[in-house]
């Protein structure tokens, strides 16, 4: 079970999140839409907390915080949740300077001290899995941005976290290089990858998402299935947000 539960997050006199409660089943698929600056990737930072919020409970498996003004997480905690975790960027954020199999290798080798030979094939697996075996050994800036973020999911899930965590993972993407993305994605979320996301993009959140919740000023209006929040809205902020979509 993860779990996000009353939680608050401020930065200075400005509330972000406000008593935020979202429980992610496990082997399903969570998405976050709202109007920018609602909190959306705010919410992502704390679930694996580059962010720490004020006020509030995360549950990450065995991993249970309770946050509170003044008492930052404990280092093993903030190791706990990381290892559990994963994420993926709206601007994919590869190591320049590392091939695209070293990019993947990289957290396994440095943080879970994986000898290099065993990183490189679990890798190359993961580089399979995502259809780019075959450009392992090129730069990263040779790729297109779609294989780009494809590498940067397969960096993402080399230490089997979790839990997913995507920021608009095809939000700088040119439709058809999305359409890969989606693609491995959803192929991911068929697999029961349990995932958050946020995303503006209606092809992949009612492809894989279970979920939909709609966030405005850093509070849940409304959630539901895609069918129902995307074609039957109940709440007014939700019926006019999700009509800038189509
Ligand atoms: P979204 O992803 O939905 O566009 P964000 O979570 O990025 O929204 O931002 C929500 C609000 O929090 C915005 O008003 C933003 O300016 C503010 N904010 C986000 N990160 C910081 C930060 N590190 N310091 C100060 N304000 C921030
Ligand atoms: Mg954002």
């Amino acid at each position: 079970m993860i779990a996000l539960s009353a939680i608050e997050k401020s930065f200075g006199a400005n509330p972000v999140l406000r008593a935020i409660d979202l429980d992610i089943p496990e082997g399903q698929v969570t998405a976050l839409i709202g109007p920018s600056g609602s909190g959306k990737s705010t919410l992502l930072r704390c679930a694996n907390l580059l962010e720490v919020p004020q006020a509030g409970t995360l549950t990450l498996g065995e991993t249970h915080l309770a946050f509170r003004p003044g008492h930052p997480p404990a280092r093993r905690d903030v190791l706990a949740v990381r290892r559990q975790t994963g994420m993926v960027f709206q601007n994919f954020q590869l190591f320049p300077h590392r091939t695209v199999v070293e990019n993947v290798m990289e957290g396994l080798v440095t943080v879970a001290k994986w000898p290099p030979a065993k990183a490189r094939t679990r890798a190359l697996d993961l580089l399979e899995r995502v259809g780019l075996a075959h450009k392992a050994a090129d730069w990263p800036a040779s790729l297109s941005g779609g294989q780009q973020q494809r590498v940067a999911i397969a960096r993402a899930l080399a230490p089997s976290p979790r839990l997913l965590l995507c920021d608009e993972p095809t939000s700088a993407l040119d439709p058809e290089l999305a359409a890969e993305v989606v693609d491995v994605l959803a192929g991911l979320a068929g697999e029961g990858m349990t995932m958050l996301m946020a995303t503006h993009d209606l092809r992949l959140a009612r492809r894989v998402a279970d979920t939909v919740v709609f966030l405005e000023a850093g509070t849940i209006v409304e959630r539901g299935s895609p069918a129902d929040l995307f074609g039957r809205p109940e709440d007014p902020r939700t019926r006019r947000f999700t009509r800038t979509l189509l």
